[in-house]
């Protein structure tokens, strides 16, 4: 169910369509879908990728938010049982998953979201286990900080969104786990665009969007970054 609604928001909220209004419709066709048309996977597998009026192919985007969106799910009910952590971590999860989306969509990783993202980090500070303001505003302080560097720097290649999210990323990570999500996402995409760049899918210009490894590698750097941080540091 939750994996259908970010998929009503990653939908929507670029265009600036409000979220609730109207229902869900085909984009083929326009005809409004009935609940039976959108039962999470199923209903994609049951009508074989195509609308149930007119046969217009349905984005497999949909489908995989919902399947990806379950399993994230699950692993943080494994990881927090029920508790005040899973709660807000789903909304951290449910936040993430947005992102990546729209920005692989859109190249964009639109304000409303980065900022209530903040702002609810702020808040869940006082909740989450040895966290709290004074360390998520550090974190966020030097998340924001340590991106404005490259974006001053290069102008080119990082957008100021992507310098808005890790101020983001870090009031959620608080500090040092900020560092653990920085540096998994610049060694994911650096491994990647090289990967990109080797076999020709990418010219060593285009740009990449960064957004997307930000996010993934603020997920992991918010359930484990101080595990993380432990370990790498006992390497040497
Ligand atoms: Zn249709």
């Amino acid at each position: 169910m939750t994996g259908s609604f970010l998929n009503v928001i990653i939908d929507r909220l670029p265009r600036g369509v409000s979220i609730v209004h109207p229902p869900s419709h085909c984009d083929g066709c326009g005809h409004p879908l009935s609940p039976i048309d959108l039962i999470p996977l199923l209903s994609f597998l049951w009508l074989r990728g195509k609308c149930r009026y007119c046969k217009a192919k349905l984005s497999l985007r949909v489908p995989l938010v919902e399947l990806a969106t379950g399993i994230v799910f699950a692993l943080l009910a494994m990881l927090y049982g029920i508790s005040l952590q899973l709660v807000m971590s789903i909304v951290y999860a449910g936040l993430f998953i947005s992102l990546f989306v729209i920005d692989m969509e859109h190249g964009i990783l639109p304000d409303k979201i980065v900022f209530t993202g903040m702002a609810l980090s702020l808040g869940f500070s006082f909740l989450w286990t040895g966290r709290g303001p004074v360390n998520a505003l550090i974190g966020g302080g030097v998340g924001l900080g340590l991106l404005l560097i490259p974006y001053i720097i290069s102008r080119r290649g990082m957008g100021l969104g992507d310098v808005k999210l890790a101020g983001f990323l870090g009031l959620a990570t608080g500090f040092p786990s900020v560092l653990v999500a920085l540096l998994l996402a610049i060694l994911a995409g650096g491994a990647v665009a090289i990967v990109l760049v080797l076999f020709r899918k990418k010219g060593r210009k285009d740009a990449m969007p960064f957004g997307p490894f930000l996010v993934t590698a603020g997920l992991i750097a918010v359930l484990w970054g101080e595990p993380l941080l432990k370990w790498y540091l006992r390497l040497f």
